[in-house]
């Protein structure tokens, strides 16, 4: 997709501070960061929202939230706690049409969630 802003990051057109990246994705802080620690764990394949995505891409799911698991380990979040956000569609508050998986910690977080 080449007007979409996480591809055009993928391919290193637009700077990211980058926290992880394998052959299946890319982590790199969130530009406008909601807690301490707000890292983005994106696949490097143009897949829009979670609501397109099907069997076939189980791994690739199971694979992000691993490494987002590490990268709370990493970021000494693990112990106290964090939250992991898919956000699809405008009323689920996506904003960037390329599935993104949210790690937000190092603060209290609140219940619900705006
Ligand atoms: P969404 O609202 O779609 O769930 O999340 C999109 C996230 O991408 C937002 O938290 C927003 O701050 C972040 N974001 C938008 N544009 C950029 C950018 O150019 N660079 C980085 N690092 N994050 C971005
Ligand atoms: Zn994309």
């Amino acid at each position: 997709m080449n007007d979409c802003l996480f591809c055009k990051i993928n391919r290193k057109q637009i700077p990211s501070s980058i926290a992880y990246e394998d052959e299946k994705l890319f982590a790199f802080h969130d530009i406008n960061p909601q807690a301490p620690v707000h890292i983005l764990i994106v696949p490097k394949i143009h897949i829009a929202k979670i609501y397109d995505t099907n069997q076939s891409h189980s791994s690739l799911l199971a694979h992000m939230i691993f490494i987002a698991n590490k990268l709370a380990q990493e970021k000494e979040i693990d112990q106290g706690g964090y939250r992991l956000v898919l956000n699809c569609n405008a009323d689920g508050g996506q904003s960037v049409d390329h599935i993104h998986l949210h790690l937000l910690g190092g603060r209290v977080m609140k219940w619900p969630p705006g």
